[in-house]
């Protein structure tokens, strides 16, 4: 997809401010939701009314007109003041990337003023329980007279809970409801469609009970007999379009990994700056009592284990700063068909790994206080351990560039 630049610098400047403020409230209420298991709809007004929910909007819609660097900005400050709540109002920021790279202009110009005047927030409950998001859509689109009618569950419905609008992806059947065996049909065959929330024959069930990334509020959403209209038939080519805009999921969140990091480091240093342990016995003092109170950050595997930190955060911001500014200079293909699939799915693989290492590092130097529950250290290194689930999962990626660069990739494949 083009990616372009419609913000002037103050006006990216001032997002990034918003964020920043609006992740203070983030930061109130995400330990709550996290002990609590509950969703944050008190957040809800807040990204509405701060302007956030039209962030990435086109102009020529209302919007602020955010470019994927802009955008990865504001979702890693959201996600400093707390990574869960980010990774669930991220979800309709990252799905408006899809919609601009996806949907005709026609639709867009059918939602997106919506979001902008009205604040309407979509989902994007595309993943299913057989297979996650590689699995195709089990769920079914039946043509009827004048649409379809929807039946299926998506277990993964981030931010369903407030979503004025389910955006979702079902196969269509053929019209006595049978699915086609041909699996390249079948995958040709799977659409995305949009569907308001109190549409008849929705439910969301509550089944979110997870080990982290508590408060996304990512419950099941249930369609029985849902009719849609042909006008909310809004991608006839899901699986063949979503590599081209992947980057507004794949990057933001990588965005929210980046925060989450710069969090957990930013809370064990402030921790550990000005702790001391008074007298102690142990490894760093030697067989005898030491005669004085040790400083935390003077303790060597302290010292390296802040150095290794900072290498894995910096190595996170400069992957995805290189893929996004790759992204808006326009150099994302080239001969090599999988250069853009490096470019925009390795800083997810990057960012979550990394975010792994950084709270577990953190839980290292911090000591055993940190695996408390109710630590803030604690929570991250639950929430961070949600990251290598998202496509493309870490083993995906290595598997696809493995195969692709030895050229077992399938039919047509060349070895060296
Ligand atoms: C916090 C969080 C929020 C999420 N929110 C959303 C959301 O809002 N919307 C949404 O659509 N999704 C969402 N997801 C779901 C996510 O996108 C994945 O679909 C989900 O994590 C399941 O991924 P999985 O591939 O591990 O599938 P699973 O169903 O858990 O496992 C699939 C199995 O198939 C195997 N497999 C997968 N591909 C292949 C292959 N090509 N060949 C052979 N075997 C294969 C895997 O190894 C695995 O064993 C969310 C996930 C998380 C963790």
């Amino acid at each position: 997809m083009n990616h372009t630049i419609e913000m002037t610098p103050a006006e990216q400047a001032q997002a990034i401010e918003i964020a920043r403020e609006v992740a203070k409230g983030f930061d109130k209420v995400g330990a709550r939701h996290d002990r609590d298991n509950t969703f944050p709809y008190e957040l809800a007004p807040i990204f509405r009314e701060s302007g956030l929910v039209a962030l990435n909007v086109p102009k020529r819609f209302g919007g602020w007109g955010a470019d994927i660097w802009t955008t990865v900005r504001c979702v890693e400050e959201l996600a400093k003041g707390d990574p869960a709540c980010a990774l669930g109002y991220n979800m309709h920021i990252g799905v408006v990337g899809f919609f601009r790279g996806m949907w005709s202009e026609a639709h867009q110009q059918r939602y997106f003023p919506g979001i902008a005047r009205h604040g309407h927030i979509f989902d994007g409950v595309y993943s299913e329980t057989r297979a996650g998001i590689s699995g195709l859509a089990d769920t079914l689109a039946v043509p009827v007279h004048g649409g379809y009618e929807i039946t299926g569950r998506k277990g993964w419905g981030t931010l369903s809970l407030v979503a004025d609008f389910h955006s979702f992806t079902a196969t269509v059947t053929d019209p006595d409801g049978s699915v086609p065996s041909d699996l390249a049909v079948r995958a040709e065959r799977e659409m995305m469609f949009v569907c308001p929330k109190d549409a008849s024959g929705i439910r969301i069930e509550k089944t979110w009970d997870t080990m982290g990334m508590r408060a996304t509020g990512t419950e099941t959403v249930v369609f029985d007999k849902v009719f849609v209209p042909d006008s909310d038939l809004v991608s006839r080519t899901f699986r063949s379009s979503i590599y081209q805009t992947v980057e507004w999921q794949t990057l933001t969140f990588a965005a929210v990994y980046l925060g989450l990091a710069r969090k957990a480091y930013e809370e064990t240093r402030a921790a550990l700056i000005d702790k001391s342990t008074g007298p102690v016995v142990g490894p760093s003092t030697g067989p005898t009592v030491g005669p004085v109170a040790v400083r935390y950050r003077d303790l060597p595997f302290v010292q390296v284990g802040f150095g290794q930190m900072q290498v894995w955060i910096e190595t996170i911001s400069a992957v995805l700063e290189r893929a996004c500014k790759e992204l808006l200079a326009g150099i994302e293909g080239g001969p090599d068909r999988f250069r853009r699939m490096v470019l925009v799915e390795t800083p997810k693989v990057v960012a979550t790994e990394n975010a792994i290492q950084v709270v577990d590092m953190c839980m290292r130097v911090l000591g055993g206080g940190s695996y408390r529950r109710g630590h803030v250290i604690e929570r991250l290194y639950r929430d961070a351990r949600s990251g290598p689930f998202h496509p493309l999962r870490t083993d995906q990626l290595f598997d696809l560039l493995g195969k692709a660069d030895l050229g077992v990739l399938g039919p047509g494949s060349t070895s060296r």
